[in-house]
């Protein structure tokens, strides 16, 4: 295969040069940091009162984690380096785990976002002549604004549609011969349920990518989502705190995601000890922003979870690659004593043919008992009046996720279409269990 790269210089740096301009984006944002309220005090604890107290990259390691709670903490101008007049343009969190937290742009900000962004879209084979219909939400949401931005770096033709609305995507998709698409995994599985359903055919769509992410989905639905679709799927990770899209993606191989380290320093800890982990083991992924001046993050502890690959890729990118993150800290339920993160799930049901494009988890008490209920539509071709093949099926799914999470589900299958889908990310997990519990 013959692989193309946005900027061949930055992105195949040798470990050596990689780590010495590491160092020098470090002692910049160390100097920004310092112009900001919440870090002045922060680091000057810590006897960090200049850059230049920053001499090597394992001098980050004196700089104290950030936390959400600490951003939150600081809204709304805690963070801020550089004057007001200087902000262009300011994104939130989507708030999946609480209040939002907010982050400002200058110009260079954009700028550098921007290429990180086109970097990625280029990586998975894309080119001007491509046209990009954009099927992520727009507005405080990062995923749309850059994105749009990274797509129109990398020349391509961008329809900015924003998610939602099956029927007007098939449209511009047809009328404008769109060729890549980006959206959550989720939000592409009931486009495809979407597209059966309306008899549109296959044919009269010219797609051949998409990008998937702001959420976890597990090999399978990337597996069912390239065959359903025909297209190739590639997984793209980013954080409002990191700016956004553009910090982790997949390169043409689709095995593992390049984290930029030009434009962020990875680290993974355990999230109870807070000691680091050895390369290749699960952990918590903690980032340092290098790229931006206007918000400064150190050491921002992601809350999700996921490890390196050791090996080097083919592609000749010398920046290290990450699993596909199973999940956050905090996404982890309980459930009569046993862990369960819901992507675990999710990699049981998906790997199931006879399985739908859409599910729901839901936790409940009985009595003194959690009760786990999975809630899976079936695919179209199932007949829902055939109670006896139904009623395989549903031992089957139980069968099969109690052998691989240890808990006895009950298992409810529902009509293709029926259960709720979310245009954003998808709200998979009802707890309805009582909180002081
Ligand atoms: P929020 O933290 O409120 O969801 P963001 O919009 O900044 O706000 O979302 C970033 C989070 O989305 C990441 O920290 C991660 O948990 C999740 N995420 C983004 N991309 C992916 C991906 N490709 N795989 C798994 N999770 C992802
Ligand atoms: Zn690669």
């Amino acid at each position: 295969m013959i692989y193309q790269y946005w900027n061949h210089k930055m992105e195949t740096l040798d470990r050596a040069d990689l780590e010495a301009y590491q160092l020098t984006q470090l002692k910049k944002t160390v100097k920004y940091a310092l112009e900001t309220p919440f870090y002045q005090s922060r680091l000057k604890a810590e006897g960090i009162r200049h850059e230049d107290d920053i001499k090597t990259l394992a001098d980050l390691r004196r700089i104290p984690f950030t936390t959400k709670h600490d951003l939150r903490g600081g809204f709304p101008y805690g963070f801020l380096s550089i004057p007001k007049e200087a902000i262009v343009r300011l994104h939130a969190s989507s708030g999946t785990t609480g209040t939002p937290t907010t982050i400002y742009f200058s110009q260079e900000d954009i700028i550098r976002w921007t290429s990180f962004v086109a970097r990625s879209i280029y990586a998975a084979g894309c080119t001007k002549s491509d046209v990009f219909q954009n099927m992520i939400t727009y507005g405080l949401f990062t995923g749309g604004l850059g994105f749009h931005y990274g797509g129109e770096a990398v020349g391509m033709m961008v329809i900015p549609s924003g998610a939602g609305n099956t029927t007007r995507q098939f449209k511009l998709m047809q009328d404008f011969g769109t060729t890549v698409v980006h959206a959550t995994p989720s939000f592409l599985l009931h486009v495809e349920s979407k597209m059966r359903e309306e008899g549109i055919s296959r044919e009269t769509l010219r797609l051949k990518r998409a990008f998937a992410g702001a959420e976890p989905y597990s090999e399978d639905t990337r597996k069912r989502i390239e065959k359903l679709l025909a297209i190739d799927v590639y997984n793209s990770y980013g954080l409002s705190e990191m700016n956004g899209p553009g910090v982790a993606f997949e390169c043409q191989c689709k095995n593992g995601l390049h984290l930029w380290e030009d434009g962020f320093i990875p680290e993974i800890i355990d999230p109870d000890t807070l000691e680091a982990i050895p390369d290749g083991e699960t952990g918590e992924l903690v980032l340092t922003c290098l790229c931006r001046e206007a918000t400064p993050i150190l050491r921002y502890r992601t809350r999700d979870l996921t490890s390196f690959y050791t090996e080097p890729c083919a592609c000749g990118r010398t920046h290290r690659r990450l699993r596909r993150i199973t999940g956050r800290t905090d996404d982890m339920l309980i459930i009569n004593g046993v862990n369960l993160f819901p992507s675990q799930i999710e990699e049981v049901i998906m790997s199931i043919k006879e399985v739908g494009n859409n599910y729901l988890i839901v936790v409940e008490k009985e009595g003194a008992m959690d009760r786990l209920t999975i809630k899976t539509e079936v695919n179209q071709d199932i007949f829902m009046d055939d109670t006896r093949p139904l009623n395989a099926l549903k031992e089957r799914i139980r069968k099969t996720l109690q052998g691989m999470i240890t808990i006895n589900p009950k298992v409810e299958l529902h009509e293709h279409g029926s259960l709720p889908v979310s245009e954003g990310k998808a709200q998979r997990v009802q707890d309805m269990r009582p909180k002081d519990v």
